[in-house]
């Protein structure tokens, strides 16, 4: 039901802020890092149309009369479900940029959101350069649901580089984000039209080819 709903969306808020307490994002202010997930989910809610909390059943957990779950894994749904679970976008950089493990994910929130984190996840280990063009090549073989989490990701990142410009970071580099950042969406097509559209209405001020 709804409270079950709102209760599971504040556990991956609460998860997520306490894994990034330490961290800050690249803007001058040094905006602290959790303002970054939760646009994210925003903007699935808001401009996706995506306000379906739970979109995989749960089972009651014995240990939390309030909370159901955590998530059994369940066989992939035969439709590909319109939304991702919020969890997974509120919990998106939590394997990137914390010591948080794809277990730990799948305890608290289940199998799907931990598949879902995992696939929007770079692999540290590889170069940057190859991590970029990584994504390029694996964007289109994602998940629906991560297309989406990616989609609305990458329109955050873009606006706050609208809004101001990193410490350090010259003209010329926020473009050329804007230039691989287009080139990952090309690989997304097809997943949201809000979110695409205004993504390509982004690249087109920048004059950056999609
Ligand atoms: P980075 O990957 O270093 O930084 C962008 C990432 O930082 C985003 O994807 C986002 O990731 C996170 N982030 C944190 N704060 C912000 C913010 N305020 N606005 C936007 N994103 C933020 O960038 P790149 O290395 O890709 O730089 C862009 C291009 O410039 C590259 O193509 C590179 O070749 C070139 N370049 C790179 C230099 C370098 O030193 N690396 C130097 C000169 C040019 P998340 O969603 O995970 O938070
Ligand atoms: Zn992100």
């Amino acid at each position: 039901g709804m409270g079950s709903e709102v209760a599971w969306l504040l556990e991956a808020v609460d998860f997520a802020a306490r894994k990034h307490k330490e961290q800050r994002r690249k803007d001058p202010e040094g905006t602290p890092y959790i303002n970054h997930p939760i646009a994210v989910a925003r903007i699935l809610a808001h401009e996706a149309g995506v306000t379906d909390l739970v979109v995989l059943q749960v089972t009651p957990c014995p240990a939390c009369p309030a909370l159901p779950g955590p998530r059994t894994a369940l066989p992939e749904p035969r439709t590909a479900p319109r939304a991702p679970p919020p969890q997974a976008a509120l919990l998106h950089d939590t394997l990137e940029d914390t010591a948080t493990t794809p277990a730990e994910l799948e305890a608290r929130f289940g199998a799907a959101v931990r598949r879902v984190v995992e696939e929007v996840t770079d692999d540290k280990r590889l170069p940057k350069a190859e991590r970029k063009r990584l994504q390029i090549e694996r964007a289109p073989a994602c998940s629906r649901r991560a297309k989406l989490v990616k989609l609305a990701d990458k329109l955050h990142n873009l606006r706050d580089l609208n809004r101001c410009t990193p410490q350090g970071w010259s003209e010329e580099r926020v473009q050329e984000y804007f230039r691989w950042a287009a080139r990952v969406v090309a690989g997304l097509r097809g997943t949201s039209a809000a979110l695409e559209g205004a993504l390509q209405r982004l690249f087109e001020e920048r004059g950056v080819p999609t």
